[in-house]
């Protein structure tokens, strides 16, 4: 006997529909907001976010998913794990909770770092062996209590024991080897405080979230959550435990968690998830415990295909007592509303589903599972409708692009000649002096380009007046970097807003949104473009300023691009074709630019790839097939070149692990790196690994205005000649300079070109 299923979320957008929550913090940053009024605002935006959930359906709200900053920071603070260096400014509880994550002028922020595969950003906690946690519970009790005094039901979310020891890095001092997760039995007390402390507060459910199981994990850290889960379970005050799971199957922790005496289990079941299913049929359903099932996607922007979700939700009926229905993580990662898009096109907005939307969604779903799925027969037919829309479009099936990529062949994405006589064909070409130096690519993006922009869109200024500010912008910065002895010069990138955005608008297939703001980290929101269809260039995207740049000057100028991986990284993708089709629809459109670039001239064209590593599949077995699309893209998009153009890349990460292979599989002739900060480190990893081509490793640390000196420069780069011989190795700062300030920037690159020189002499 199946009971009715709830709908419910894990967490839902924290800024308001009017990115209320940003201006507040700002604001109380700048000191026209009082603590007070900003934590009034953060209640009012809580509120609201409940009332919408509760009058949409859902039948237990969360809670303790509200952050001023980041969840993860949240969780530092309930359980005391509050860094020496900010326990004073901690006193005051607003203050000091900004200064752990900011920084302040005496103390260094805590680390921020990615939240798992997606583009939100936490800060890493800092934990070792003298570590002494203790509860706050706090934050969890109140925002609990106040859901409880507006009549919801609610259940509190908190970051569970085991993810966070496993995002906790040793703290500054601590012996690198230190395993946060040695700490469990020490924490686990405190999340017994805090469980005490809801149940004592109202809360019939508490929700622990584990994604971190998710990923490959040994049989220690299984036997450490099995430990843990035993441990709260058997605790006798506390509300029903939920353990949530999302960003990937469970694999080998779902029996753990299956038989761990909790009361319910949150599973995903899209994308690489949806192996959930068999495993959970494998492991023998979940009788006696609660099901959440997340069938609909929360980290994409398009509609569920309902019909499936419910086929997949019967299934699940016959493998647990009781189903609730949920998005498959918290909707933090997707815009909170399509309707406050006016400029979509309608055709398109059928299509797509953001925070709001999805609830709706997650609504219909459990009504359809609960009450029979005649009563929810509109919107089965509705939504059949808008996937059938979206299957027949035009815009999703260009007959062009379609032949195009069908017809590509592994030759297209081989360089004809091997680098030995592709780097003979360049040095005739470029006659550059041992250790050229060279920049990544952007130059300080300065307030005035950046009014310029505003003042472009809003009418003020008109579209010359615009291009004459680049043109000139391009001229001062092609003049500092001859005058700094520069060797391959770039244009600056001053007519770029970001380095996805400005190609994705370029480009057919793409779609921009007006308030589609995701949180990226604290109070920085970003608009990730919707890659909804085929994708074509219609024109040239950047051969106007790049040639205009190099009519400017006798030294080549290096073109620069954004590489099909991050073209895709950073934007939400179609759910409906591989992606490795579509990082083969963009590879073509990049290698047209190429390709028109060379033509003009060009030889030197750099494509950028941060995100390749990034985008690595949380889970190992599936590294390899991701690996074999992202690189074959890279090569589509840059191998349509003569022997003597030279094609660099760059990523801006230190660690290579596991993506040296699939670096020097590019087979791009420079690769340009992170390095200053790791001393060179990876200039002697890809020596070790025999890393054939030429390589760039970072002299210059960009993200600190500190202005490194001649000799700091000129023994990273001995460093580097440690392990890359002088004929093979580049001079160039670690990333590009956009963030940085002018003033500094002059006085590091005359510093590196200088160090340049003299080691130059030493070799
Ligand atoms: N070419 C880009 C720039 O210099 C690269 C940015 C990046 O690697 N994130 O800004
Ligand atoms: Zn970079």
């Amino acid at each position: 006997m199946t009971e009715t299923s709830l709908a419910t979320v894990y967490g839902y957008p924290r800024q308001g529909p009017d990115r209320e929550l940003k201006k507040a913090i700002e604001g109380y940053w700048a000191g026209r907001v009082s603590a007070q009024d900003l934590l009034a605002t953060a209640a009012g935006l809580r509120a609201d976010n409940w009332r919408h959930l509760a009058e949409a359906g859902v039948r237990e709200v969360p809670t303790g998913d509200f952050s001023l900053y980041d969840h993860v920071l949240d969780t530092t603070v309930m359980v005391g794990a509050i860094p020496p260096r900010h326990r004073a400014a901690a006193q005051d509880p607003v203050a000091g909770y900004f200064a752990m994550a900011r920084g302040t002028q005496d103390v260094a922020p805590l680390e921020m770092t990615k939240w798992f595969d997606t583009n939100y950003h936490y800060l890493v906690p800092e934990l070792g062996p003298d570590t002494v946690f203790a509860a706050d519970p706090s934050k969890q009790v109140g925002e609990l209590g106040e859901a409880l005094a507006l009549g919801h039901t609610a259940r509190p979310v908190l970051v569970g024991p085991v993810t966070y020891l496993l995002l906790a890095k040793p703290a500054p001092g601590v012996d690198p080897d230190f395993e946060p997760i040695s700490l469990l039995d020490r924490l686990l007390p405190v999340y017994a405080e805090v469980l005490a402390a809801l149940r004592a507060a109202g809360a019939e459910w508490v929700q622990l979230d584990e994604p971190a199981l998710v990923q490959d994990r040994d049989r220690a850290v299984l036997d450490a959550a099995a430990h843990a889960y035993r441990e709260l379970g058997a605790l006798t005050d506390r509300p029903k435990i939920l353990v949530a799971s999302y960003f990937d199957r469970l694999g080998e922790a779902l029996p753990v968690l299956a038989q761990a005496p909790v009361e319910g289990l949150g599973l995903d079941f899209t994308g690489p998830a949806a192996a959930n299913l068999d495993d959970l049929a494998r492991a023998g359903g979940l009788f006696g415990k609660r099901l959440v099932a997340g069938v609909v996607d929360g980290r994409n922007v398009w509609i569920n295909d309902l019909g499936r979700s419910l086929a997949t939700l019967a299934t699940l009926l016959g493998l647990a007592d009781r189903v609730d229905v949920a998005a498959s993580c918290s909707l933090l990662h997707v815009p909170i509303d399509l309707a406050l898009e006016n400029g979509l096109d309608p055709q398109v907005g059928r299509w797509l589903a953001f925070a709001r939307q999805k609830v709706a969604e997650v609504v219909t779903l459990a009504t359809g599972l609960s009450e029979g799925t005649e009563v929810i027969d509109g919107q089965l037919a509705a939504n059949r409708a808008d996937l059938a829309s979206r299957a027949a479009s035009a815009l999703t099936h260009d007959p062009a692009v379609r032949a195009r990529t069908a017809a590509v062949t592994a030759d297209d994405a081989r360089r004809p000649q091997p680098y030995g006589e592709r780097a003979v064909a360049q040095r005739a070409r470029l006659g550059l002096p041992t250790l050229p130096s060279t920049t990544i690519g952007s130059f300080p993006q300065t307030s005035e380009l950046r009014a310029a922009r505003a003042d472009l869109r809003a009418g003020r200024i008109d579209q010359d007046a615009y291009d004459e500010l680049i043109a000139s912008e391009i001229r001062s910065v092609l003049i500092f970097q001859e005058r700094a002895g520069i060797d391959v010069l770039v244009h600056g990138e001053p007519e770029r807003n970001d380095m996805v955005q400005y190609f994705a608008e370029q480009l057919n297939g793409y779609l921009a949104t007006q308030q589609g703001w995701v949180q990226s980290y604290g109070t920085r929101y970003v608009r990730p473009p919707i890659l909804a269809g085929d994708v074509s260039r219609p024109k040239p995207m950047t051969l106007r300023w790049t040639t205009y740049a190099q009519s400017q000057t006798e030294r080549p100028v290096k073109g620069m691009l954004t590489g099909p991986v991050t073209m895709l990284a950073w934007s939400f993708v179609r759910d409906d074709q591989p992606q490795a089709e579509t990082a083969r629809q963009v590879a073509l459109a990049l290698r047209d630019e190429v390709a028109d670039l060379e033509a003009a001239g060009t030889a030197v064209i750099q494509v950028d790839e941060p995100a390749l590593r990034e985008t690595l599949p949380l889970r190992a077995a599936d590294r390899p097939a991701y690996l074999a699309w992202a690189t074959e893209a890279f090569r589509l998009a840059t191998s349509g070149v003569r022997a003597d153009t030279q094609i660099h890349t760059h990523m801006c990460y230190a660690e290579f692990g596991e993506i040296l292979a699939a670096i020097d599989d590019l087979d791009a002739d420079v690769i340009s790196l992170e390095a200053a900060r790791s001393h060179m480190q990876v200039a002697h990893e890809l020596a070790g690994a025999g890393y054939p081509r030429e390589v760039g490793p970072g002299v210059y640390d960009i993200h600190s205005p500190r202005v490194p000196d001649v000799e700091e420069v000129a023994s990273l780069l001995r460093k580097g000649l440690g392990g890359i011989p002088a004929e093979r190795l580049w001079v160039n700062p670690d990333c590009g300079l956009k963030t940085r300030g002018w003033p500094e920037v002059r006085s590091s690159l005359d510093n590196l070109v200088a160090a340049a020189r003299v080691v130059r002499a030493e070799v």
